[in-house]
């Protein structure tokens, strides 16, 4: 080995020992012909002092940050005053007797010990370097953690973690495919899956009973937002269980791992509250609410049944609602600051935003015109709104006023502070629509996946009003951000051959993408349900990070691509005969 320690752990008990140490120079300087080296490995930094006494002084002073020495040195108490009580190594250092250069280093792009500024694309091309620095390895270390965590949990309950392959079949997720194009088969491609959906459920079949997988999915999206062309999920399947079954046992999961890997977390509520669909879209205008803090969207059409308000009266006439939200304590917004707040809600899709303020000199705002004493006075009853505060309302169809204040009220949230960080709020979304309307391709897409079942109630409704079936979906969602999702599947034949014609799907294609499923359900396949938390997501709520990069190591940029490596990458015009294609560039 090059080391008997590590760095990090030399502490005061040390004193009088020799230690060998291995690592990077972290930062070197010099005082007085002294010369001082933080030297840092992965547990944490030492100082190692070179008197000008020190054999090889001379190499030590011209050794540079991030050049690889191993160190021989006696531990020893630091001269009083020089103590440093905010790094755990702080009472001693290391008084060097033998200092060896393993390896040295180019001038970096990026300074490692300080964590500035450096733009994002740098940090890419440079990630083996942007990974020494102390966050990143925090954040390394901490997915670790919860990895563990689950794998551990998971095993004690029983379940067992099988590999399912990378090269398979289109497994739809709702996004397109990345395909693989075959060698040995000219002119057919593997699709690698957006998920290990169709895998987990043939597992079920195969009488796995309790599965899971830390799964990496791959979907090829347009990068909206914070997503990446692959990620992990914990991927999880149960057989003979009910929605219950499967939330109680994910519910237990998290509220078990919370505290063990960030005790400085805390989850507002166990058992974790459950909305439905309907009610999380009406009460916070999300179906993934944030409920760190209260701030609810309320409706009060029917106090303004009468209005004389002519904008209040032609949305109820044309059966929109009118809804609103107060805001505490900005009553005193000026004219400007409403005018910013107009313009996001028509970002939004509303058609415009009126506005209460309830002052110490009255009710002043756009609707304050229009609006009678008896309607505010009812306004304040219904809401709570006191003297200071400012009401918002929205008087649109029933899904833009949603959404235009649950977009406000998460404003709200940033501009005035009022979720704390460190609290998790859990809670389940469930009861969702079975079929979205596609507006562009003129047919129903599946909400969740096509292997959802639906509620057996609803049935009925499938061929007169798809619209209205349910099904057995379930979120889990937390602190604003959907964590997983999941569902009870259809485990037969008929009514997956429903969903898939429902969909849009030829008889034909029904047979060529799916047939090996149909097929699997008729040899007798168990009831099962399961879920999927994403693991990026939820190590960067946990490491308080901005974005799901931060917690991968080698991370694509939002162009989906990976700068370090300089991927994707043109192929070999050898590699491409051998995979019989030919690339036909778009005309710029
Ligand atoms: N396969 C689903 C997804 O990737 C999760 C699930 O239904 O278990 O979102």
């Amino acid at each position: 080995m090059y080391k008997t320690h590590s760095c990090g752990e030399i502490r005061s008990a040390h004193i009088g020992q020799t230690v060998t140490l291995a690592g990077w120079v972290h930062r070197q300087r010099d005082h007085g012909g002294v010369t001082f080296i933080d030297l840092r490995d992965r547990s944490g930094l030492v100082q190692i002092v070179a008197n000008p006494a020190a054999p090889n002084l001379e190499m030590i002073q011209n050794v540079r940050s991030e050049w690889v020495l191993q160190v021989t040195g006696e531990v020893r108490r630091r001269p009083a005053g020089a103590e440093n009580p905010n790094l755990p190594t702080g009472e001693i250092e290391v008084d060097v007797k033998v200092c060896e250069v393993l390896n040295p280093a180019k001038p970096l792009p990026f300074m490692i010990s300080k964590d500035e500024d450096t733009e994002e694309s740098v940090r890419l091309k440079y990630r083996y370097l942007d990974l020494r620095r102390e966050r990143m390895q925090r954040n390394l270390k901490l997915r670790h953690k919860v990895i563990k965590f689950m794998r551990d949990y998971l095993d004690e309950h029983g379940f067992i973690e099988v590999e399912t392959p990378i090269l398979f079949k289109t497994t739809p997720e709702g996004a397109r495919d990345y395909l693989v194009p075959s060698r040995v088969h000219p002119g057919c491609f593997y699709a690698l899956p957006q998920s290990p959906q169709q895998l987990k459920q043939l597992l079920q079949v195969a009488g796995t009973e309790r599965y899971f997988q830390i799964a990496r999915c791959f979907r090829d999206e347009d990068l909206r937002g914070d997503r990446q062309p692959e990620f992990t999920q914990l991927d999880l399947e149960m057989s003979f269980v009910h929605r219950d079954d499967v939330l109680a046992l994910v519910e237990g999961l998290f509220t078990a791992m919370i505290p063990a890997v960030t005790p400085h977390k805390r989850l507002l509520s166990s058992p974790w509250p459950m909305l439905t669909y309907t009610e999380a879209v009406d009460r916070f205008g999300s179906d993934k609410p944030d409920m760190r803090f209260g701030m609810e969207l309320v409706n009060v059409g029917d106090i303004f049944a009468a209005s004389d308000f002519m904008v209040f009266q032609a949305t109820l006439k044309a059966g929109g609602v009118i809804k609103c939200l107060v805001v505490p304590g900005c009553a005193a917004y000026t004219r400007k600051e409403v005018d910013d707040l107009t313009t996001f809600a028509k970002e939004q899709g509303a058609k415009g935003l009126a506005t209460l303020a309830l002052t110490a000199e009255g009710v002043k705002g756009t609707a304050q015109k229009f609006v009678r004493p008896e309607e505010v006075a009812a306004l304040q009853q219904r809401t709570g709104a006191k003297e200071g505060d400012l009401i918002l309302f929205v008087a649109d169809q029933r899904a833009v006023a949603n959404k235009t204040l649950g977009q406000l009220r998460l404003l709200f949230r940033d501009r005035l502070n009022l979720a704390d960080k460190d609290l998790m709020a859990f809670a389940w979304v469930v009861d969702f629509p079975m079929f979205e309307w596609n507006e562009e391709d003129k047919k129903w897409d599946a909400a969740h996946h096509p292997f959802t079942m639906p509620k057996m109630e609803d049935l009925p409704k499938f061929d007169t009003n798809p619209a209205e079936v349910l099904s057995d979906a379930y979120d889990m969602v937390c602190n604003g951000y959907e964590m997983a999702s999941g569902s009870i599947r259809i485990h037969r034949r008929d009514i997956q051959f429903k969903i898939f014609q429902l969909l849009g799907i030829q008889e034909a294609d029904i047979q060529a993408k799916f047939g090996h499923l149909l097929e699997a359900f008729e040899y007798g396949a168990p009831p099962h349900g399961g879920m999927a938390p994403g693991i990026d997501r939820l190590v960067m709520l946990l490491a308080d990070e901005p974005n799901i990069r931060e917690v991968i190591a080698f991370p694509k940029n939002q162009a989906a691509r990976d700068l370090m490596a300089d991927a994707p990458s043109t192929a070999t015009d050898k590699q491409l005969r051998e995979l019989h294609i030919k690339v036909d560039m778009p005309q710029e």
